[in-house]
């Protein structure tokens, strides 16, 4: 082999060798920047499918948050109609404990009559102190645990426009408080600590939701009467319905009809009216009502006070 030849076999080598580094090293510089490029692309495409998964988890999320609400909604309402209609049988299980009195005379010569305004504060508070004080009259509140931003200061201007104010349960629902002993105990405490601290006075007198007679309470009334006289507290039933409280409002003209009629059956009548933001009928009543009572001989309208004399439908169940 001559001399020229061989420089030339080892020219080639060289640039064969020097090829195959360049490859290898292309080689390896390009599969790496290929594997991130492609995993790049799987974990964007990952990504996008994680995305997906979670909007659909939460549009099911807010699904199950609507059917829940509609759920809630619904059984509230159903617990609203139940409690409706417990009222409704209370009071006309209450209305037969009424025990008429012969008219006859009155021993002192003087008819009292107290208006009582059960369920409020409510819209209409406001409208029924203006009416009162428009006529110069005083009337007894029986309130519940309403604690509307607005609800303060209408049990303070209660108090303050010389009315008595009496309780009438915190949460008014029958299921709950007439459940058993401890429950009434437990909500006959928050509407007084309520009342303590917010009208400044610890009320004296009660009345039992549904009056001491309902037939709805699933403890006996014998003991919760008992507990609440414990507590130095006297409660009141009545003895005049004014109706106002019937499913089917009534007319301004029988709702006066309904109190004017029968109180000239009693010598202490106790009257039964409501403050509820669905009894605007009352409010259009009271001016006629109040009217009425006073054109009635000997006829005083008063607050219920510690002199009053109780008007109890037990008392009446037990004398029969
Ligand atoms: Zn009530």
């Amino acid at each position: 082999m001559s001399d020229i030849s061989h420089a030339e076999y080892r020219r080639r080598r060289v640039k064969r060798l020097k090829r195959m580094i360049l490859g290898a090293i292309f080689i390896l510089i390009t599969l790496p920047l290929a594997c991130s490029i492609w995993l790049l692309c799987e974990m964007h495409a990952k990504e996008n499918e994680l995305a997906e998964i979670t909007a659909q988890y939460e549009a099911q999320l807010q699904i199950t948050d609507e059917l829940q609400q509609k759920l809630d909604e619904q059984t509230a309402e159903a617990e609203a109609k139940y409690e409706d209609l417990l009222a409704q049988m209370t009071e006309q299980s209450a209305q037969e404990n009424i025990e008429v009195e012969e008219p006859g005379e009155v021993p002192d010569g003087i008819r009292r009559v107290y208006l009582t305004f059960d369920d409020g504060p409510s819209v209409y508070t406001e409208q029924i102190l203006e009416i009162l004080d428009e006529y110069n009259v005083k009337a007894t509140f029986f309130v519940t645990g309403l604690e509307a931003e607005t609800n303060p200061e209408r049990y303070r201007e209660i108090v303050e426009r010389g009315h008595s104010i009496g309780m009438h349960s915190y949460t008014h629902k029958y299921s709950e408080i007439y459940k058993n002993k401890e429950s009434f105990i437990k909500d006959y405490i928050k509407i007084r600590d309520y009342l303590t601290e917010t009208v400044g006075v610890t009320p004296t007198i009660y009345r039992f939701p549904g009056g001491s007679s309902n037939t709805v309470s699933q403890t006996d009334m014998d003991e919760l009467c008992e507990y609440i006289e414990s507590e130095g507290v006297r409660y009141f039933d009545w003895n005049v319905s004014s109706g106002d409280a019937t499913r089917y409002e009534l007319t301004p003209e029988k709702i006066t009809a309904n109190c004017l009629n029968s109180v000239g059956n009693f010598n202490t009548a106790v009257i039964l009216l409501h403050d509820t933001g669905s009894k605007y009928s009352t409010v259009q009543a009271l001016p006629a009502i109040i009217e009425g009572l006073q054109e009635m001989d000997d006829t005083q309208i008063l607050p219920i006070t510690d002199d009053t004399d109780v008007i109890q439908h037990r008392k009446n169940k037990e004398t029969e």
